[in-house]
């Protein structure tokens, strides 16, 4: 009786810890699970995204409406991103910076991020309005154009991409961590004043639209999107995406929609052999 009332308290403090043990290795299996949706999937130092600095030095884009070249404001976002990608643990990332001019170096930046056999292809771009829809105002002593109707992102794909589908899903990605952020897009695309500029809205929640010809986006072969992260003929926008808090937000949305695909891009394996069988029924239909 006297041992009982010693040897009680130790037998459950023994149980208590087969328990904790065997429950710590469930956890550990469970994350190990072939197809389960875990980011340990994303291979991260392996996953390469190539960030592609729109224009160059010399053809640098739009001006913004305080007289500031697009290219620097790509670049600097750019840099940004690819900083923030690495620290995140995406250490492959490539910063691709072109000098060459449109055309050939459009077909160049493609080239470059397929024989790097990147896994994804973010352009990086600030956007503008067409002439026609610019007004005047002095800046700095100078004549300077703006407009301050269109503020916010845009999100371009290509049905022309071989991976459709994939630069479908990371636009999507981003466009909701560009919004959870608190950043809209911008509807004028869809505009008939855009003339031969208008685009097709994909995914109006997101704001994702077609842009097949654009040269980098269906020359890639990987998913790929091109980001026009804001407007900077708009004066109020300028001053926000000239600011680092700005491209902080920017760079952490991309950094967050890249891990969400990488992790989706990790999980097919579990769907692969279903596709084929699929294909076969339709096929066989009547
Ligand atoms: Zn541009």
């Amino acid at each position: 009786m006297f041992a009982w009332r010693r040897a009680g308290p130790m037998l459950f403090a023994l149980l208590f810890v087969v328990l904790l043990v065997a429950d710590r290795s469930a956890a550990r299996a469970e994350e190990q699970a072939p197809g389960a949706a875990n980011p340990d999937l994303c291979q991260r130092a392996k996953f390469r995204v190539v960030v592609d600095v729109g224009h160059t030095v010399d053809v640098p884009g739009a001006m913004s409406a305080r007289g500031i070249p697009e290219y620097a404001f790509n670049l600097q976002l750019a840099q940004q991103v690819k900083q923030a990608l690495a620290d995140a643990g995406f250490g492959d990332t490539v910063l691709l910076i072109t000098a060459t001019a449109p055309w050939r170096g459009l077909f160049e930046r493609a080239a470059r991020a397929n024989a790097m056999h990147a896994d994804l292809f973010i352009a990086i771009h600030h956007d503008s309005v067409p002439d026609n829809l610019l007004q005047t105002w002095q800046y700095g002593g100078q004549d300077q154009h703006y407009n301050d109707d269109y503020p916010g992102y845009a999100i371009f794909v290509s049905n022309d991409n071989p991976h459709r589908a994939g630069s479908l899903l990371f636009g999507r990605f981003l466009g909701q961590e560009l919004q959870s952020r608190g950043l809209q897009y911008t509807p004028h695309y869809t505009l008939a004043l855009m003339g031969h500029r208008r685009r097709e809205l994909l995914d109006a929640k997101a704001g994702v639209y077609r842009y097949d010809q654009l040269i980098v986006l269906r020359e890639t072969h990987m998913p790929a999107v091109l980001l026009e992260a804001g407007s900077i003929v708009n004066r109020q926008e300028e001053l926000q995406l000239a600011s680092a808090e700005r491209r902080t937000l920017t760079s952490a949305a991309i950094v967050a929609a890249v891990e969400n695909f990488c992790t989706a891009r990790a999980k097919p394996a579990e769907a692969k052999g279903a596709a084929p069988l699929r294909h076969g029924t339709l096929d066989s239909r009547p």
